[in-house]
């Protein structure tokens, strides 16, 4: 169990969002600073903090995020491009925002490896 999160105002309309997609389970809105034409955020409205705090009973929810993600991208248009869903998890992972979410982002083409101005290094 972890503290409450900006994501948790999202959810309770405490702040304004671009919301694109909501059901039961799950929120998704556009990201406050887009790294893409479309950059999606989908969570799950009950708060995991991050993947290591994902358990064998969350299957069913964690997976339901990648079918609205799957759902979104195609909606906009870009399933036969294609698109990147990526989750962080934690600081080497990049993650900020401690409540679990699938970054959606469309609309140009990815670059790989993910990390910026730095070789790989050798475990
Ligand atoms: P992370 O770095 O945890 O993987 O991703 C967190 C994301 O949340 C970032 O891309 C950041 O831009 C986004 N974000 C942070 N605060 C807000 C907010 O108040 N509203 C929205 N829509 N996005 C936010």
């Amino acid at each position: 169990m972890s503290s409450e999160t900006i994501f948790d105002k999202i959810i309770n309309r405490e702040i304004p969002a671009e919301i694109v997609y909501e059901d039961e389970l799950s929120l998704a809105f556009k990201d406050i600073q887009p790294q893409a034409p479309l950059h999606v955020l989908i969570i799950p409205k009950r708060q995991i903090a991050t993947i290591n705090d994902v358990v064998e009973d969350d299957r069913e929810l964690v997976g339901h995020l990648f079918l609205v993600a799957r759902n979104i991208a195609a909606e906009h248009g870009f399933a036969e491009d294609g698109y990147r869903v990526v989750m962080n998890c934690n600081a080497h992972g990049g993650q900020s925002v401690y409540h679990i979410h699938l970054h959606l982002l469309a609309g140009q083409t990815m670059g790989w490896p993910p990390y910026a101005n730095t070789e790989p290094k050798q475990l």
